[in-house]
């Protein structure tokens, strides 16, 4: 059995990853999701251990010490980070692992794990993530114009990804992104075990 993929989302806050995610871990079997380990409170309706493991400052530091994270990143005054453990198992069992975390956290994943597949997820335009975000809740026009100039900040380093997946229809973004993880498992490099084993055969 072949190593799994380590699958790299991350988007525009409003580009609806975390429901793209939800859908394809609902959809597909071979894929595990990464609950990562963060130092804010949980919001309404978030379980531990699920959605997030809600940790102290001191925990979160001590997991930095033990060397129990792949990465992790401030963001907006919390930290956040990726158990390794998890990730690691799941690989070696053969699945794939997605994380959903914020581009400076997947560029360091891209540096240790150099065959990461790293995913941008966008809307097809800023008409459609502006309202997005004004259909998903109650926030004032202030707060969606601060989200919206944060949004552009969010696309700094987007070049690094290998993939640029357009989230227009929820269906045909999960089915691209499933596609694209199958194909990653065709590349050369992955294959070449399959080559090496007939050329061996034949030439016996
Ligand atoms: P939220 O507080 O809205 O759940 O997440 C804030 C941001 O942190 C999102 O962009 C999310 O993708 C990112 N994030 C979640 N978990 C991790 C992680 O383990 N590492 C990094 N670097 N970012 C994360």
């Amino acid at each position: 059995m072949s190593r799994g993929k380590l699958i790299v989302v991350s988007g525009f806050s409003g580009a609806g990853k975390g429901t793209v995610m939800k859908e394809i871990m609902n959809s597909y079997d071979n894929y595990a999701l990464s609950v990562s380990a963060t130092t804010r409170s949980p919001r309404p309706g978030e379980v531990e251990g699920i959605s997030y493991f809600f940790k102290t400052d001191d925990e979160f530091r001590q997991m930095i010490e033990k060397d129990e994270l792949i990465e992790y990143a401030g963001y907006v005054g919390h930290y956040y980070g990726t158990p390794k453990q998890f990730v690691e198992k799941n690989l070696d069992e053969g699945k794939d692992v997605f994380l959903e975390i914020e581009i400076q956290g997947a560029l360091k994943v891209k540096e240790k794990y150099p065959d990461a597949v790293l995913m941008f997820i966008t809307p097809p335009d800023a008409k459609t993530l502006r309202e997005r975000l004004v259909n998903r809740g109650t926030e004032s026009m202030d707060v969606i114009e601060k989200r919206l100039a944060r949004a552009a900040e969010e696309a700094n380093g987007v070049e690094a990804y290998d993939y640029i997946v357009i989230n227009d229809n929820l269906q045909e973004c999960v089915e691209m992104v499933d596609r694209i993880v199958k194909c990653e498992h065709n590349r050369t490099s992955e294959r070449m075990s399959i080559i090496n084993s007939i050329r061996n055969d034949l030439t016996k």
